[in-house]
């Protein structure tokens, strides 16, 4: 067993397991119920772990996860123009319609 990855996020962690069961590896969490003793220990302590049963297994999970964490880069958020109301994707600063810069 080896300890491939911890995150801050439940979600996450899982997210990563079930990329490794997808590819056939097995894989486990551990301090998945941190969020019930938040404020009594350290928060990093206390991160779900993602471990693998077969340490041979380990350099493939990291590359799963590696690429696990390029797909899941949440896209930047949609804004609205309060002049125009028009729809701007996340990364313009600027209304692409009527040039009114977001606030
Ligand atoms: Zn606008």
């Amino acid at each position: 067993m080896r300890k491939v990855t911890s995150a801050d996020s439940i979600v996450t962690i899982n997210h990563y397991k079930n990329l490794l069961a997808s590819e056939g590896i097995t894989a486990f969490l551990k301090n998945e119920h941190f969020g019930s003793i938040m404020g009594e220990i350290p928060f990093q302590e206390i991160w779900p772990e993602l471990w693998i049963q077969n340490d041979f297994d380990y350099d493939r999970a990291l590359e799963l996860i590696e690429g696990g964490k390029f797909s899941e880069e949440v896209p930047a958020t949609v804004w609205t123009c309060n002049t125009c109301g028009t729809k701007n994707e996340g990364q313009f600063s600027a209304c692409w319609s009527c040039s009114q810069v977001d606030e």
